[in-house]
Formats: structure tokens, C-alpha cells, sequence
């Protein structure tokens, strides 16, 4: 039962707290499923500079070998931080299922 909680309480007295088990992982959820615009690598454009990988807030730009890849769409949610950072416009933001 829940204990009505005041500013004198200390730790000690606050109701425990439940712990979840199976949360699982962010790896584990397709956010790009949130996605309205859709992020488009114009890789003829690209000159390789990397400024768009390190920005992404959802690691959805994988780079190997020192050259970035192709965007990890099931995570990746349409920020346009990419975008925003590509300083040659390799980077093309579009609505969501428009390229399909
Ligand atoms: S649009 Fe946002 S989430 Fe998607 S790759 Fe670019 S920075 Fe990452
Ligand atoms: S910021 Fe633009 S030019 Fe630089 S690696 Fe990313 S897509 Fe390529």
C-alpha cells in the first residue's frame, strides 16, 4: 500500500518501488515507425565528411571503414538533424512513404 509521501519523509520510509524485467533494449523497437519525414542519402553528393553520423540522436547512421552507410531506417525518426548538419545537401528530407 502506497504511503502518502511530505517533505520530512526520508528514503528509508518511501514505498518500494516495482521493478519491470522484461523491458528489453531500444535495439529491440523499430522506432523509425514514429517517422513522418524520411531522411534520403543522396550519395553522389556525399563528400564523406561525417558530420551527420555523431549528431544523430538514434544512431541510425552507421559509418564503417570511415565512410558512412545508408541510414538505419527502422530506428532512425525523422529529425532532419542530419540533414540540417550535411553541408553539401546530400541529406533530403521527404514525407513519410513518399519514395515508395
Ligand atoms: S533524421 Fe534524425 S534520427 Fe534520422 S538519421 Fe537523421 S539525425 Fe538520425
Ligand atoms: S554530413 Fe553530408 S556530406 Fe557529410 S557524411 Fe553526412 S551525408 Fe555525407
Amino acid at each position: 500500500m502506497a504511503k502518502e509521501m511530505n517533505e520530512t519523509m526520508t528514503w528509508k520510509e518511501l514505498t518500494a518501488g516495482g521493478t519491470i524485467h522484461t523491458s528489453g533494449n531500444a535495439e529491440n523497437f523499430n522506432t523509425g515507425d514514429w517517422r513522418v519525414n524520411k531522411p534520403i542519402f543522396k550519395e553522389d553528393k556525399c563528400i564523406q565528411c561525417l558530420l551527420c553520423a555523431p549528431v544523430c540522436p538514434d544512431t541510425s547512421i552507421p559509418v564503417k571503414d570511415g565512410k558512412r552507410l545508408e541510414f538505419d531506417y527502422d530506428h532512425c525518426k525523422g529529425c532532419a538533424i542530419c540533414a540540417e548538419v550535411c553541408p553539401v545537401d546530400a541529406i533530403e528530407m521527404i514525407p513519410e512513404g513518399q519514395d515508395e
